[in-house]
């Protein structure tokens, strides 16, 4: 089976080489040897000092669950959204016949 596709940014924490500041807030000057949780966006990245880095991570697990709970509520009101789960057809989706006269 292919992988899934991932629903999150790519990211990587790198060292930071020279003084830089955080993307969040300049106010947050990041130092040389300092962590930095860099994001790609478009063909850049874009550097996030540590604790809004951790924040930024709490945020992403807190919008995951809440979109794992959506999805399972979705499915507790339509059974079916879950048939492709067991890899078959549920017969519940389809429509009633009408009777054969
Ligand atoms: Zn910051």
């Amino acid at each position: 089976m292919a992988k899934y596709k991932s629903l999150l940014l790519p990211h990587r924490w790198v060292s930071a080489g020279r003084v830089r500041k955080c993307y969040h807030s300049a106010k947050h000057e990041l130092h040389k040897g300092d962590s930095v949780l860099e994001v790609k966006v478009g063909i850049g990245w874009q550097g996030y000092c540590r604790p809004c880095g951790e924040d930024m991570i709490r945020a992403a697990i807190e919008q995951l669950n809440r979109e794992l709970s959506f999805a399972r509520e979705s499915c507790e009101v339509d059974p079916g959204a879950r048939s492709h789960l067991r890899g078959g057809h549920d017969a519940r989706l389809d429509p009633p016949r009408p009777p054969r006269a």
